[in-house]
């Protein structure tokens, strides 16, 4: 069996920074299973389906993903499929510290399991699904921050929604 990798977050709604991380690690692994968190504590812009529905749409052209919905401990998960790796994004500083606890938490629940972390390309740097939301619910233009194929979708959503 190949190498397979998990890229988990949640995705609401998906981001070209997203793709560009999902179609790298695609390239490093023989599989990438891209884990939408249903996160019950958050009210999310899209539904879980809305945004496996959205990924499945911006990632056609990847033959090797699968995208499926998850909640429960990551470190299970990535046993129980199992995947050898975490694949995330990294972008500001900011990001470090949490994403550093969250991997060394990883590892102390399950040691087979390895985080990588991409650095994001310098032209998502600062995008994040918030960005997009803030950016859109005022009527400003997403184009540079979301997938072509997904942008009346993700806009007309949250056009207004503040
Ligand atoms: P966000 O932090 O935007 O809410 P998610 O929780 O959906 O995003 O993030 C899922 C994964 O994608 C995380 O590993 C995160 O670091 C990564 N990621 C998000 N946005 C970017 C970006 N612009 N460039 C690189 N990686 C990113």
């Amino acid at each position: 069996m190949g190498k397979i990798a998990i890229c988990p977050g949640s995705f609401d709604p998906v981001t070209l920074g997203h793709i560009d991380i999902i179609g790298r690690a695609s390239k490093m692994f023989d599989k990438v299973i891209v884990a939408v968190l249903i996160n019950p504590n958050k009210r999310p812009s899209f539904d879980i389906n809305e945004r496996i529905g959205l990924l499945s749409e911006a990632t056609k052209g990847i033959k090797n993903i699968e995208i499926v919905s998850f909640d429960g401990l990551l470190a299970d998960y990535a046993k129980e499929k199992n995947a050898v790796a975490v694949v995330k994004g990294l972008r500001a500083v900011s990001d470090f510290e949490y994403e550093f606890q969250m991997a060394l938490t990883n590892k102390k629940l399950n040691p087979e399991l390895e985080t990588i972390f991409l650095t994001a390309n310098s032209q998502y740097m600062y995008l994040s699904s918030s960005m997009v939301k803030q950016v859109a619910s005022f009527g400003g233009d997403i184009s540079d921050f979301v997938p072509a194929c997904l942008y009346d979708k993700i806009y007309n959503r949250l056009k207004g929604v503040s």
